[in-house]
């Protein structure tokens, strides 16, 4: 099994062991991974060849990389970004097949892959939860779908694309109705802080969260806010320069150790889309600049491109050119660092306060408290 750090969760091991030797585990900081029992095993090593952790794919081009945004208002103010996977998934059900996406448990502690067949349950997927979904058996019942002939469009991770992907090439499945949707990835934060985090929001507000949105745009697109809603009717909304959970998740506190070291950047996309913000718009390319959300759209493969013309009365799109699309957005080339505070901010988790915590790491006095200790370690005065 490929090393801790580099295990990025997709579960394709699991779904592949045909004796059911494998099973997710959750670890102490919350991540799940992949546990065997060993009197299971028949030691076929499918496990092993179907991981990607350390595949790489070769692409005969790089993609093409177009800007845009969804004509319909309503949907650009309530998705991440540019609104335009809305459209894909309408897309996708209006040919009789089904989506699959990352939506928030009903107690809002968790986020799952759950699959949509009617296009008035979309909201359940629409935009970016930061933390990692649980997959449990989606691989499985993606496979079953295909060999149904039912169309089926992916959305997740670029690391959960490539784990279905080499899982279905492993199990020998024509994925001639799939379509893969990723998107440029920061890295996915631990489960277990933003429970944590929510446990004690709640405390503090004396209600249970009846509903969370991590990309709220009351406070513009780039100053993207967390607003939480509380069944007493209170809501609370913070943009990312003021909330602790989305500061400590920019700063790199509490990724999963594969996206410091992630392998699914430059041309490692698995997809045939892959999505994200075109964060320096209004400098590549200001006559875009809708001020509410303006996506990156990469086509990775011929049917990428084609379904992307699907979309010419819902979606404005052109194509710009590739370098400034890359420049304006790092995380579509490079993993983050992990930051020096990740480490002792796991050892206090399980005792302290999330708030706590992130009220002291955060804070300017403790950051050049510890930036000055680095000083004189690294020898300077
Ligand atoms: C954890 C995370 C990190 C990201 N990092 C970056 C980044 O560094 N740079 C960048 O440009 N864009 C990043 N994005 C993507 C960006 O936020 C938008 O989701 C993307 O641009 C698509 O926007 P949209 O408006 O078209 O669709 P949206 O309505 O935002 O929907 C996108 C799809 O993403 C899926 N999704 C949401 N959360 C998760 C999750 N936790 N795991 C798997 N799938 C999920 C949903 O199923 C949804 O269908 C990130 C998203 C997530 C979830
Ligand atoms: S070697 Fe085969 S049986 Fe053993 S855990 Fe891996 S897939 Fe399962
Ligand atoms: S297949 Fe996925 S879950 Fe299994 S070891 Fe590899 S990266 Fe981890
Ligand atoms: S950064 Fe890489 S390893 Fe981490 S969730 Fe994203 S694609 Fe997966």
């Amino acid at each position: 099994m490929v090393e801790k750090n580099l295990c990025t969760g997709c579960t394709a091991c699991v779904a592949v062991c045909k004796t059911k030797a494998l099973k997710m585990i959750v670890d102490t900081e919350g991540f799940k991974y992949p546990v065997i029992d060993k009197s299971l095993c028949v030691n076929c090593n499918l496990c092993e060849k179907v991981c990607p952790a350390k595949k790489r794919i070769s692409r005969d081009k790089f993609a093409e990389v177009y800007c845009g945004y969804t004509k319909d208002k309503n949907n650009l103010l309530s998705s991440s970004s540019g609104g335009i996977a809305t459209h894909f998934a309408e897309h996708c059900l209006s040919m009789g097949g089904v989506v699959c996406g990352c939506a928030m448990d009903d107690n809002m502690y968790g986020a799952k892959h759950i699959f949509i067949t009617k296009s008035d349950d979309l909201d359940r997927i629409k935009g970016s939860k930061y933390l990692q979904s649980s997959l449990d058996d989606v691989f499985l019942r993606i496979k079953e779908y295909l060999k149904n002939e039912i169309k089926v469009l992916f959305f997740g991770t670029p690391c959960q694309v490539a784990g279905l992907n080499e899982y279905l090439t492993t199990e020998n499945i024509t994925k001639k109705n799939l379509i893969l949707v990723d998107f440029i990835c920061h890295g996915v934060p631990s489960p277990l802080v933003w429970e944590k985090y929510l446990k004690e929001e709640e405390q503090l507000n004396a209600s249970k969260a009846e509903n969370v949105f991590f990309r709220n745009k009351s406070s513009g697109w780039k100053n993207y806010s967390l607003l939480i809603n509380f069944s007493d009717g209170s809501s609370f909304c913070q943009p990312v320069t003021e909330n602790l959970y989305l500061r400590g998740f920019v700063s790199n506190y509490y990724l999963r150790p594969s996206c410091y070291h992630c392998n699914f950047k430059k041309e490692n996309y698995y997809s045939d889309l892959t999505l994200g913000d075109f964060w320096n718009v209004e400098k590549y390319a200001p006559d875009c600049d809708n001020k509410s959300g303006v996506s990156l759209i990469f086509t990775n493969s011929t049917k990428g491109s084609r379904f992307l013309s699907l979309l010419n009365n819902e979606v404005t799109y052109k194509k710009i050119d590739f370098d400034s699309a890359i420049k304006s957005n790092p995380s579509y080339s490079y993993s983050v660092k992990e930051n020096y505070i990740r480490k002792h901010f796991f050892s206090k988790l399980k005792r302290k306060s999330v708030l706590k915590l992130l009220n002291r790491y955060c804070s300017d006095r403790f950051l050049s408290k510890v930036i000055r200790k680095a000083v004189v370690i690294l020898g300077g005065n």
